[in-house]
């Protein structure tokens, strides 16, 4: 394969993650997986979540993927690996790191801009700390964080459904 193909392919990989991201926070977190997410929603206590099991996971399928790549001998399904891996390193920089300010070499707030406004669009999804009502759950496709406000204005005035 082509060398700008198998970045092509890395590239479509990590833009595909944001809805893989989407879908599973959606379903899953919010969802059967409730259990673990909402530690995520309440307020931490100490240094670790119930919710970084998500990231193990993630970590764990990676390396398994990078493993299988390995054994059918496929650069094309290494490409998809390195762009899966790249989505969740820049998901924990900005999640972990600029949104719930976790690492502790990352203590910034962006004050314009893209990032500032991924940064309020997060923080509205966590101002819902139960499993439905939530808005928000993709992360660097980011919706305006003036109508998440307004949605989430409606939500409360609407009785529960
Ligand atoms: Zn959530
Ligand atoms: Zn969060």
């Amino acid at each position: 394969m082509h060398p700008l193909a198998l970045a092509g392919l890395a590239l479509a990989a990590f833009a595909a993650m944001e809805g893989v991201a989407w879908l599973a926070h959606r379903y899953v977190m919010h969802g059967i997986g409730w259990a673990w997410h909402q530690s995520h929603h309440a307020p931490r206590q100490g240094l670790l979540e119930r919710n970084d099991w998500y990231a193990v996971l993630g970590v764990v399928a990676a390396i398994g993927l990078f493993l299988l790549a390995g054994r059918l001998e496929s650069p094309a399904l290494r490409a998809i690996a390195t762009g899966i891996t790249a989505y969740g390193l820049v998901y924990s920089l900005v999640h972990d790191g600029l949104v719930h300010q976790r690492w502790p070499l990352l203590r910034w707030t962006p004050r314009g801009g893209y990032l500032q406004r991924l940064v309020q669009a997060h923080r509205l999804h966590h101002a819902v700390r139960t499993r439905e009502g939530a808005v928000a759950f993709g992360f660097l496709v980011v919706p305006d964080p003036r109508r998440l406000a307004a949605q989430l204005r409606a939500r409360r005035g609407a009785p529960p459904a």
